[in-house]
């Protein structure tokens, strides 16, 4: 988990050699528009690195849902990475033909056909339902005919080294290996978070579910000093303190946890900061009309879509003296402007701060950019979501694990 047996790019020579680089391009897409590229930029570094050494660079990559599609979806416009290479191609100036499947015909061809510094790309990895199985022979399958494409492997791509997938943690165990540059940097700036971060130490935590961050906000309970949650997970911790919630989105069956959460953050001194006013809606959308309700208490019939102007300036003095913060999770749908103050004003306070600031999860770094914030507003954007929220719980990472052994 430290990190400190992971080898480097340096510990391998990569001339001539053909390196399959996994890396996390999964970016946000409004049809085949990439509404924003930031895992594509971020994965440039180790790309670069690979083709000054004269690498023949052969990327694999996933997009969209976890599970599902296929290469029948593909024929029907389903997520194909080919946006991902054209808009890779237009970073590095250079063309990067997409294989049309993973590790078929085309694959081989294309890995073939490579010369020392050029860029390929396969197909969607997720078109390959082996990927994503429980089963480690069907998995391992599939490694084996990746593995035949190269002869080295790198891993970069963050965003998934949570995941115990064929791509993920069964091919660098079939291959010469290391961790690319995002990788290290990622783990890097997460180290500092876990050991000894500058106090006081500021969380704030949103996004949709609260089921989905309550083993984080456990483990995180040992070591902020406080913790502001908003978005769509508030409220059922506003539930579980008795207060209507109308028709916000609620987990009830999650509400003995979360009480169990605030007792165990109780008992260690962290402070809890939960929304004290809301801007709601009777429905979900870009039509829907936004109304401040200055109360706690959200009116039966509305549904609560983003903190309120009390809650925004709570946050902001909240974090006014932080020496240390890590926000995951937009505090409201941001993606409808209407909905998008409380998401700006914890963002623009998080950018006043001086100290170590870093945004994880992969809808609050894209809401960051969307709203204008310039990357070095913060110290760290880190592409992971579930990837550094595990790293964060203290779970042991499968493609970490998978990278680290020799
Ligand atoms: P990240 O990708 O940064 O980890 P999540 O995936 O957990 O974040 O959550 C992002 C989603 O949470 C966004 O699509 C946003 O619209 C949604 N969200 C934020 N606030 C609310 C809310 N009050 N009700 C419902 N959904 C919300
Ligand atoms: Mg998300």
């Amino acid at each position: 988990m430290t990190g400190s047996a992971l080898p480097g790019l340096d510990s391998l020579d990569v001339t001539g050699m053909v390196v399959l680089l996994r890396a996390d391009l999964n970016v946000p897409l409004d049809g085949r528009t990439i509404t924003d590229d930031g895992r594509i930029r971020a994965s440039l570094p180790t790309i670069d690195t690979l083709r000054e050494r004269g690498a023949r660079v052969l990327i694999i990559a996933h997009l969209g849902r976890p599970k599902g599609d296929t290469y029948a979806d593909r024929a029907a416009g389903g997520p194909s990475l080919a946006p991902v290479a054209a808009r890779l191609g237009e970073l590095l100036g250079v063309p990067v033909p997409l294989a049309a499947d993973v590790a078929g015909a085309t694959a081989r061809a294309i890995a073939a056909s490579l010369a020392d510094g050029d860029v390929a790309m396969v197909e969607n990895i997720r078109f390959e339902p082996a990927e994503t199985s429980k089963i480690d022979e069907v998995r391992g399958e599939l490694a084996g005919r990746l593995a035949a494409l190269g002869q080295i492997y790198v891993g970069d791509g963050f965003g998934a080294l949570h995941r115990k997938h064929a791509s993920v943690y069964d091919l660098p165990r079939l291959l010469p290996h290391a961790a690319g540059q995002l990788v290290l940097a990622e783990l890097s700036v997460l180290r500092q978070l876990t050991t000894d971060p500058p106090r006081p130490y500021v969380v704030v935590l949103g996004g949709a579910k609260a089921s989905d961050k309550l083993p984080v906000i456990g483990s995180l309970t040992r070591v902020a000093d406080r913790l502001l949650i908003g978005g769509g997970m508030a409220y059922t911790f506003l539930a579980a303190q008795g207060h209507q919630v109308g028709d916000s989105l609620l987990e009830a069956d999650q509400i003995p946890q979360v009480s169990a959460v605030l007792a165990e953050a109780a008992s260690a001194g962290v402070e809890v900061v939960l929304p004290v006013d809301h801007v709601v809606a009777d429905h979900v959308g870009a039509d829907a009309s936004a109304e401040v309700v200055a109360s706690p208490d959200v009116p039966a019939g509305r549904i609560a879509l983003d903190i309120g102007p009390a809650t925004q300036e709570l946050f902001a003095r909240k974090l006014a003296d932080a020496k240390t913060v890590f926000w995951n999770g937009p505090p409201g749908v941001f993606e409808f402007p209407a909905f998008a103050d409380g998401t700006r004003a914890v963002a623009g306070a998080i950018s006043a701060v001086t100290g170590v600031t870093v945004v994880g999860g992969g809808d609050s770094a894209a809401a960051v950019r969307l709203l204008g914030f310039p990357d070095d507003a913060f110290t760290h954007i880190s592409t992971g979501g579930g990837a550094g929220l595990e790293y964060l719980e203290g779970t042991a990472l499968p493609g970490l694990t998978a990278l680290e052994a020799p």
